[in-house]
């Protein structure tokens, strides 16, 4: 029997799923898009200056790999045009239900049930969430936002038809997506306010753009795109990994962040302001594309003033009022609520955001117990601080491609409880020893203070716990009529 997939979502997750079903002949699947374009993070982050801090010759996927990326660090409508031709390429496109949000999942005994926002209901053997960790936009909940006179949006939801031009801007949050976008905003702004809460270390940014011999290179000469994609990799896992273990490269990151800050600001007061007290690696390190340089300009001011409230005109800090006509939220992601917002009933009523109370966890970041045939892409504990997630995701995906040919066969497989338990103690010994633990606010912990987010090891061992033969690690259920 070829299982009948669901695949929620169609950024770099569900495509690669979509694409590796088709490329292993199995075309009974549909891709749910609550959207009406691909892409996930990559359609939906389209501010001024929006990029990936990770090497587009790395961040891509490994069986398509391209030549012809313009620069070292490629802009956001590169990197969406390169999923929509690999959607077209591998012609899962036609897949995609555009427009169609998947609002519940319900584990029947024998299938899974997806209900749609419309009311529809579907039924597939298998489903497949890879709705991203960063999809919903977190606003904050500073009193009097609903007051404000003038235009907010979020980072992830730009407002295109907003002119920034000669206009009074607040950003308020500094994190990697604030960096990004503060460097255009600052030209066209007449004056530009970041409200910064924790200074983030920075470090520069390697960037170049290939000319056109060295793209003809990378497409004729063989091996030269793999070896370039493997040296990227390996130095990220050689020199980036050991500094968020506190290991030998956690001095030379510091070093090379302070180095940073001094060779690009002068002002010592506004250095001050901008050096953070936790490790670097705790929150997630910048790559400055013009973000140092942007906060010594004339126009722009960073403060550093706790917001009180936030008024018709402006933003009230402990130190008065601000006056802005724009705010634009650079507050980051509900990022600890995974699926939450599609309400999964796994076997015998188990409810996920009942079993995720105290933070969500899966089986490599795949796999809950008591929901059988459910899997995840970009789950918990997988995302990275120092290398690229299309990696792990491709590690979950063949994970999965080894898991559907024994649902045929033998029914419903759900991971065992006492497998997840042991994983669970090996992530929080392996956990205790991370940057992430310390005394730092981020998007990688939950309210509860447990990391959810992030995997907690160097990549080949996820690549090699994800390449195991699934069995033993599951069992399969029972087929019932309930
Ligand atoms: P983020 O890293 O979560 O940063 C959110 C910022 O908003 C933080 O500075 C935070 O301050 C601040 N903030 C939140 N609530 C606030 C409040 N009530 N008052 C004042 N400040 C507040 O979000 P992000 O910048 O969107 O980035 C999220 C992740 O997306 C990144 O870490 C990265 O993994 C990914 N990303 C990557 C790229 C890239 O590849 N270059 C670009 C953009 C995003 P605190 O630190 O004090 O909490």
């Amino acid at each position: 029997m070829t299982p009948r997939v669901a695949i929620i979502g169609s950024g770099f997750g569900g495509l690669c799923m979509a694409i590796q079903l088709e490329r292993a002949g199995i075309t009974s699947y549909t891709v749910f898009e609550k959207a009406s374009g691909l892409g996930g993070t990559w359609r939906d982050n389209a501010y001024p200056g929006a990029g990936c801090d990770i090497p587009s010759h790395l961040y891509s996927y490994s069986f398509e790999k391209y030549a012809s990326w313009s620069r070292r660090y490629p802009g956001q409508p590169e990197i969406l045009s390169y999923l929509d031709r690999c959607a077209d390429k591998y012609g899962v496109r036609r897949k995609i239900r555009f427009g169609v949000e998947v609002v519940a999942a319900d584990f029947t005994g024998r299938s899974w049930t997806l209900t749609t926002a419309s009311g529809e209901e579907a039924d597939f053997d298998a489903v497949v969430c890879a709705v991203g960790q960063l999809s919903l936009p977190r606003l904050p909940d500073i009193p009097g936002r609903d007051d404000f006179a003038g235009v907010s949006f979020h980072s992830a939801r730009w407002d295109h038809g907003h002119d920034l031009t000669g206009r009074h801007v607040a950003v308020v949050g500094n994190g990697s997506s604030a960096a990004q976008l503060i460097p255009d905003v600052a030209a066209r702004a007449a004056r530009l306010d970041l409200y910064q809460r924790t200074p983030s270390w920075v470090i520069g940014k390697a960037d170049a753009a290939f000319g056109p011999l060295t793209r003809m290179a990378l497409h004729h000469v063989p091996g030269l795109q793999s070896a370039y994609r493997s040296w990227i990799y390996q130095y990220f896992e050689a020199a980036l990994w050991p500094a968020f273990a506190q290991g030998w490269s956690a001095g030379i990151l510091r070093a090379r962040a302070r180095h940073h800050l001094r060779g690009s600001v002068a002002d010592p007061v506004l250095r001050r302001k901008l050096t953070p007290e936790y490790p670097p690696g705790c929150k997630r390190i910048l790559v400055d594309s013009g973000f140092y340089p942007a906060l010594t300009r004339p126009n722009v001011e960073v403060v550093t003033d706790p917001i009180v409230r936030i008024t018709p005109d402006g933003l009230q800090t402990t130190a008065g009022t601000r006056r802005a006509d724009t705010i634009v939220y650079a507050t980051g992601f509900r990022t600890t609520e995974f699926l939450a917002p599609i309400a999964v009933t796994g076997r015998d009523g188990s409810d996920l955001r009942e079993r995720w109370r105290e933070g969500a966890e899966a089986y490599l970041g795949i796999s809950v117990p008591r929901f059988p045939n459910l899997f995840l892409l970009y789950g918990p504990n997988t995302n990275l601080g120092h290398n690229s997630i299309v990696f792990m995701i491709e590690c979950q995906v063949r994970h999965i491609l080894n898991c559907l040919p024994l649902l045929g066969s033998h029914g419903p497989m759900e991971v065992r409880e006492e497998v997840m338990a042991a994983y669970r103690r090996r992530l929080e010994r392996a956990m205790a020893g991370m940057v992430w633990g310390r005394e730092c606010g981020s998007w990688y912990k939950n309210a509860q203070g447990r990391i959810t987010n992030n995997w907690p090891a160097r990549t080949a061992l996820y690549r090699r716990l994800t390449a195991s033969p699934p069995l033993p690690a599951y069992r399969f259920v029972a087929r019932s009529s309930h």
